[in-house]
């Protein structure tokens, strides 16, 4: 066996890897993945030449200490290789990298191999999901990733599986399902491993599903643990789950009514598995209500454990150990599900084991992790929904009117969230956590009466034009316009001991990419625009930028391979705001996704771009009546915006099918486009309101193409 690397190896690490390498045959020059162990991972943060897990490291702090690219070289960085995938859906994947072979997953839960130094594909693995599952997302048809652990990679896939694949030749090892596939579960996190289980859990909770997590053993598939997160319906008794006990305990008494086991209750965990290998505890982050409305869901009663809370467990059993809840009675999607970042800091003189969290609802979290008490939180983005965060007891100070029950209130930030699923990362060369914060409005209505739609969107939150309320212009025009004008992002260094940001890069638009932090002095970010940019760690001085032509949204990630440093991410706009949200600036159609490597002089080419701009409107001539149109709008706001309302799917102001009754109602009611993940309709709407809402659109169109026409003169 040679040890490529050229830099210095502790004897500590070098005895740990030839430990680890002693069962591994035919590794000449690697060791492989068959050798990414428990020993191997919690090593992983001096591992500097591979990415092994999600956040790089158990503590996932996605710092790297290599150097090689710098602050003063990073001129020079330029493409090293491109690889294009096969759709233009969201690209949210943080590769791993395990001696020199990338593993990376994409949309629609593929996942490749690719040789890291030059971009070849190796293979690539095709889980066959429905295409019709789409409609089961809440937030386009992404993956966050993959694990790799001995010589497998571990993918969750769009329908709810959990898949082992042979890390050598892309075939599948086992498969086995880990949610209900009848109820709208969906998975788009990384899996996790720890000890020999696999870590995945699952999203949802807009439609309504109860959220849980599960361990599964990595070598034949099996469910070794479960813990639901809310409790389910009191006459079905327990679940037989690691959470049963603890569910009747702390959680039941905290809930009121029938709706939240008719709806699941939410809670999911959704994107942050952590574990905490000094205290062999498992850290995860749990999602909103289901209905997100407090009101509907628990009578406008109680905290609602687990709700937005983070959970510590026993990583072999399961068992509960502590919990912190960070929005009681949540009421707005702020779900606490963003990642878990673990830290050793020095506060007020003493040492501290600390888990840092920005999640949604704006205020940045430090917390005690060897018992889950608050140790400090202060906004580190625009909020207007609290005074702050009561030390004492833990709770947030909410502001009155901003649970929308008296009502309409516009609340800062919106379920959007002020981080989302986009990896933050920590220098501790700076002490700085480099978040991809959004600042995002929203007017909170309550949905009264409150129907339920099996299987769609079910929030019992009204998302119409804002009304009049006070602080906002008199025109629903003018409301409209002063709502975006308040549509930003912006890269927040912020030092997670004193509470306060050191620097800040605006951003014109929310939706940007999660960080990397290096010790070359750099940070590195995308943007919707397609720029893929480094920042000087310290200052915020903008050093590089590279146009990739696609959103960049995905973490970043660095390896070494051959003796050469490289930056590599992957391009994709996508995700929430890809599916919901207008990007005034998208003029053109999305092109497929890239894989993105560079070094230091690099000669890699992108694909060829030739931008395609969306078609123009070609509404029908027909005539509607107005109650037509106003029905069709109350359906569009329930059914088809939250997919159609961004620069991801069909714009349908501009599809040349709401020109044409019979082919409408084949696609909206008859699902001929369900492979392409347009799934039939037919549960939720009768042919006449599909009409009403093809109506509606033929008059949004016929504004949109006038719209057009005169600002071309
Ligand atoms: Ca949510």
């Amino acid at each position: 066996m040679v040890l490529r690397s050229i830099r210095p190896v502790p004897i500590a690490v070098l005895t740990m890897l030839l430990a680890a390498c002693s069962g591994v045959e035919g590794s000449e020059t690697s060791l492989g993945p068959a050798a990414i162990d428990q020993a191997r991972l919690e090593a992983a943060g001096k591992d500097d030449d591979n990415w092994l897990t999600y956040g790089r490291t158990y503590d996932e702090q996605r710092y790297s200490r290599l150097t090689q690219i710098n602050d003063g070289n990073i001129g020079e960085l330029s493409l090293a290789w491109a690889l294009e995938l096969d759709t233009a859906r969201g690209q949210e994947g943080t590769p791993i990298v395990v001696d020199g072979v990338m593993y990376t997953s994409t949309a629609w839960s593929k996942v490749v191999a690719i040789d890291a130094a030059t971009g070849k594909q190796l293979w690539q693995f095709d889980p066959e999901n429905e295409g019709s599952k789409a409609a089961h997302a809440c937030c386009d048809v992404v993956n966050r990733g993959v694990a790799v652990w001995k010589g497998r990679v571990f993918v969750g896939t769009i329908d709810g599986r959990l898949i082992a694949i042979d890390a050598k030749t892309g075939q599948k090892v086992w498969e086995t399902i880990t949610v209900d596939q009848k109820k709208p579960y969906t998975i788009t996190m990384a899996p996790r491993v720890v000890r020999d289980k696999v870590i995945i859990g699952n999203s949802g909770a807009e439609l309504g599903v109860r959220g849980y997590v599960s361990a599964y053993d990595t070598n034949t598939g099996k469910l070794v643990w479960r813990f639901y997160t809310v409790p389910g319906n009191p006459k079905d008794g327990p679940d037989g789950a690691a959470s049963d006990a603890i569910l009747e305990k702390l959680a039941r008494p905290t809930w009121y009514g029938e709706n939240y086991w008719k709806l699941g209750g939410g809670g999911t965990v959704w994107d942050s598995v952590v574990y905490d290998q000094e205290l062999n505890q498992l850290l995860i982050g749990v999602g909103n209500g289901s209905p997100w409305n407090h009101k509907w869901r628990s009578a406008g009663k109680g905290d609602n454990l687990f709700l937005s809370s983070i959970l510590a467990l026993d990583p072999d059993t399961g068992a509960y150990k502590w919990h912190y809840q960070i929005n009681p009675g949540e009421t707005w999607d702020y779900t606490a599900t963003q990642q878990i970042m673990l830290a050793d800091l020095k506060i007020d003189g003493r040492d501290r084991k600390v888990l840092m969290q920005a999640p949604k609802n704006a205020f940045f979290y430090v917390i005690d992790r060897t018992n889950g008490k608050l140790i400090s939180a202060k906004p580190y983005a625009r909020q207007n929904w609290a005074e702050g965060i009561d030390l004492k007891t833990g709770r947030p100070i909410e502001k009155p009117g901003v649970r929308y029950d008296n009502g309409p209130a516009l609340v800062i930030p919106s379920g959007i969230g002020a981080h989302a699923w986009m990896p933050m990362s920590y220098s501790p060369k700076t002490g700085l956590v480099y978040i991809p914060a959004m600042e995002h409005p929203l007017v909170y209505g309550d949905a009264d009466p409150f129907v339920i739609h099996e299987g769609r969107w079910n929030t019992a939150v009204s998302f119409l034009d804002p009304p009049a309320m006070p602080g906002l212009p008199d025109t629903v025009e003018g409301r409209r316009k002063a709502l975006e004008s308040m549509v930003k992002g912006k890269l927040v260094a912020y030092d997670p001991v004193t509470q306060k940001p050191r620097w800040e890069v605006e951003r014109d638009w929310p939706w940007n990419g999660g960080t990397l932090a290096t010790a070359g002095n750099l940070v590195f970010q995308g943007t919707p625009h397609g720029d893929f940019e480094a920042f000087s760690a310290d200052n915020g001085k903008k050093l590089w930028s590279f146009q990739t032509h696609r959103g960049v949204l995905a973490g970043p990630i660095t390896y070494r391979v051959n003796g050469e440093q490289y930056i590599a991410v992957m391009a994709g706009y996508g995700g929430s705001m890809g599916m919901a949200s207008g990007t005034p600036f998208m003029k053109n159609k999305m092109p497929n996704g890239l894989v993105l490597a560079f070094k230091i002089k690099g000669t890699g080419k992108l694909p060829p771009y030739t931008p395609i701009p969306q078609p123009e409107p070609t509404p029908s001539n027909e005539t509607f009546t107005a109650a037509q149109i106003a029905t069709g709008q109350k359906g569009f706001f329930q059914f088809c915006q939250i997919c159609h309302g961004g620069p991801v799917n069909p714009n349908l102001r501009r599809s040349p099918l709401i020109a044409d009754k019979d082919l409408w109602q084949q696609v909206v009611i008859g699902g001929a486009l369900a492979q392409n993940g347009m799934a039939s309709f037919a549960a939720y709407l009768k042919p006449e309101e599909a009409e009403a809402i093809r109506a509606y659109l033929n008059q949004q169109a016929k504004a949109l193409l006038a719209e057009e026409k005169a600002k071309a003169r």
